[in-house]
């Protein structure tokens, strides 16, 4: 069997050794209910107050201000809701830019069902949104603003600062997802002066099922998830305690590491960028400068569906995906894509390289020889082109 190269971090990721081990041992010995009073109990809970600590630190924030959740979905849903409930006394609208994942769309489709009015922000060529474009959409009745730090389409790293100025200067409430940034890029929650901000472990080589919403002191979000209280109240149910660990271990790992694999990983990209750019007929979609590091997004002329291309790179034992992971057999092209004015045709046949820092260097090279033959295979089949 070839070499087997996971290019699809973006998806998710391999989980850390050090995670591992640190969820095996919790799993093992501190199975305890962190609301228990004996010994068993409080060491679970020791465990899950050290992890909040250290995602705290990790983001610049207080302890009290970290809520352990499900996941990204579940941090976006619940930060969206929390703040329109908060807030619906105030106004009733609510801004968001068109790239936002499904998990913050979705909410938002959900909330205008219920009453809310919702401006979604066109983003420009390269997948971002501009300051100035966000100032226009803002009404009197603006009571919340949601941006995603970075694509997970296209990789594009939005000015979530400037934007998050914006809003404060308005005193509207503004909820970053960054889902796809933590972990691989520099985050500082008062530096960029969000309100509320969504984290998921599996993005970063932790565990999947488990993630965190930061929310600004002194906004107490309101429950999503009724039940024991747990969380201060806010979220309900038996902490996911191994998931916990997990997170911590992987969010330490990857800030040890942070550095040495961005610089590593501009330079594969920088060699797939360039093998690509040969392949006549292709385009890298997203910025060209702004973007995680290792993520990479590109379209081919004459392909008919990412999915063709997908399985002929898995067949070269090549991981990767065509837009986002949750559409990957969608009939539809990427909303993402069509959002930035890509043609239907053009998002259909998008192709996804997401790397981390368990790619090789030799990796980069072996990924265009493969790509370049799989699209002019595709290609030379013309059933499956158009
Ligand atoms: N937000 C973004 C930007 C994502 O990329 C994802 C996952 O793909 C999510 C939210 C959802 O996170 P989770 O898979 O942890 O529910």
């Amino acid at each position: 069997m070839a070499r087997q190269i996971y290019a699809d971090n973006s998806a998710t990721t391999q989980v850390a050794e050090r995670a591992v081990a640190a969820m095996a041992r919790s799993l093992r010995e501190d199975y305890g209910n962190p609301s228990a009073l004996y010994d068993r109990g409080t060491r679970a809970k020791k465990s899950v107050e050290d992890a909040r600590k250290d995602v705290a630190r990790a983001l610049g924030a207080w302890s009290s201000e970290i809520y352990f959740t499900s996941g990204g979905t579940e941090s976006d849903n619940w930060a969206l809701r929390a703040a329109a409930m908060a807030k619906k006394g105030q106004g009733r609208h609510l801004i968001a830019t068109a790239v936002e994942h499904r998990a913050v769309i979705e909410t938002l489709r959900q909330l205008e069902s219920e009453g809310f009015e919702v401006t979604l922000l066109a983003p420009d060529r390269e997948g971002s949104v501009a300051p100035e474009a966000l100032e226009k959409a803002i009404r009197p009745d603006t009571v919340l603003i949601s941006a995603m730090l970075a694509n997970n389409v296209v990789g594009t790293i939005l000015p979530v600062k400037k934007l998050a100025a914006v809003a404060r200067a308005r005193k509207i409430l503004f909820h970053a997802d960054a889902v796809q940034a933590v972990g691989r890029v520099p985050i500082d929650v008062r530096d960029l002066g969000v309100d509320l901000l969504s984290l998921s472990a599996h993005k970063f080589h932790g565990p999947k099922g488990v993630g965190a919403l930061y929310a600004k002191a002194p906004f107490n979000p309101p429950p999503l998830i009724r039940g024991g209280g747990q969380e201060r109240g806010a979220r309900s149910g038996t902490e996911n305690v191994p998931g916990i660990v997990g997170l911590r271990e992987s969010l330490l790992e990857a800030l040890e590491t942070m550095e040495e694999t961005a610089r590593r990983l501009a330079l594969y990209a920088e060699r797939i960028v360039e093998g690509i750019a040969r392949i006549p007929g292709s385009y890298l979609t997203g910025s060209p400068s702004r973007r995680l590091p290792g993520h990479l997004s590109f379209v081919f002329d004459g392909i008919f569906h990412g999915a063709l291309l997908i399985n002929a790179l898995n067949e070269r034992g090549i991981s990767a995906s065509s837009g986002a992971a949750c559409s990957a057999a969608s009939k539809e092209g990427s909303h993402v894509l069509a959002a930035m004015g890509y043609s239907e045709k053009a998002s259909l046949c998008a192709l996804r390289l997401s790397l981390s820092r368990y790619n090789a260097e030799e990796d980069a090279s072996e990924i265009v020889v493969a790509v370049a033959a799989c699209v002019a295979e595709l290609r030379r089949k013309k059933s499956f082109a158009y």
